[in-house]
């Protein structure tokens, strides 16, 4: 436990670390159950990120070592671009984002953040490197402003309105009962899907990371929301390097590259623009 808590005890207490990290916990991972599988090598080197390049080096990994869950997985998303993730149910693409944030590490080839293999580097560097943007996020039940600045604990409050501002979210704020002091999460006002979203967009905004982990909702949204969702993702994923699993045609549209995942294989992979079959393909997987 100590070992566990060494490197995490920056910030008070691991719990925290994690929620800060990840706030769709419940959907991820058991995360207490499964954190202390990955820690810090006893000299671990700081991480250097200028570019923000990933790439997945013949990537193989497994939960349990009777069933393979990713095999052989080779990608790049060179630096500020996307790359969208498709593929049925199952087919490892939670995965492949656990795995760039090391709460595992790969059996088999490995995972460089600008060259650096991310087993050799401090998690800590490497967390606060990458944004997270969940299916179902979570809030607190505290206030919208608070809930923003968990991005970025230090940000004033201009700069959390900005930030709500660039996710399309202030305007719908500043007509809440008590504007960027109304309470929201379980006890407070609920917020929609798309208005979550927009709040974990808003943090990922405070919180300036050079890559982004985006797990599209996959809920239906008016044309309205979609729309802002829409604006807003393109602010936050510009010039940042992107791994989206994508369940909208729109999003996919604006990737850079798509690969599709299909029982731990990358079984197809392309560009929508140059390849229209492409499209038919995808239709019929999502
Ligand atoms: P979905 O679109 O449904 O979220 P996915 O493509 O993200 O699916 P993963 O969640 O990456 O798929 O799961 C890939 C495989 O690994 C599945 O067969 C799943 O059952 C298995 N799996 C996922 N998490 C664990 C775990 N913690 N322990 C064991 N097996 C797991």
């Amino acid at each position: 436990i100590i070992q566990l808590y060494g490197p995490l005890n920056w910030f008070g207490n691991y719990y925290r670390v994690i929620q800060k990290n990840f706030v769709d916990m419940e959907k991820m991972l058991d995360l207490l159950q499964e954190l202390p599988e990955v820690k810090d090598l006893p000299h671990a080197e700081p991480l250097t990120v200028q570019k923000g390049e990933v790439i997945f080096d013949n990537v193989s990994f497994y939960y349990d070592p009777r069933t393979p869950t990713l095999k052989n997985i080779s990608f790049t998303i060179p630096s500020g671009s996307t790359v969208a993730l498709v593929g049925p149910s199952g087919g490892g693409k939670s995965t492949i984002f656990r795995l760039l944030f090391r709460f595992y590490d790969v059996q088999n080839g490995r995972i460089l953040v600008d060259g650096q293999d991310i087993r050799h580097v401090r998690q800590r560097d490497l967390r606060s490197c990458i944004g997270i943007v969940p299916q179902d996020t979570v809030l607190f039940n505290d206030t919208i402003r608070y809930n923003i600045r968990y991005g970025k604990i230090g940000a004033t409050d201009k700069q959390v309105e900005e930030a709500a501002e660039a996710a399309q979210i202030h305007d719908k704020i500043l007509g809440f009962p008590d504007g960027y002091d109304t309470k929201v999460g379980e006890r407070g006002l609920r917020l929609s899907g798309g208005e979550k979203q927009r709040v974990a967009i808003a943090r990922t905004l405070l919180k300036n990371p050079q890559i982004v982990l985006l797990d599209e909702a996959t809920s239906a949204l008016d044309t309205h929301t979609e729309r802002h969702i829409q604006k807003s993702l393109r602010r936050m994923t510009v010039n940042r390097t992107t791994l989206i699993i994508a369940h909208r045609l729109s999003t996919i549209v604006h990737a850079d590259q798509i690969l599709v995942l299909q029982g731990g294989e990358i079984v197809e992979r392309g560009k929508l623009i140059k390849d229209t079959l492409f499209i038919l393909f995808i239709s019929l997987t999502l």
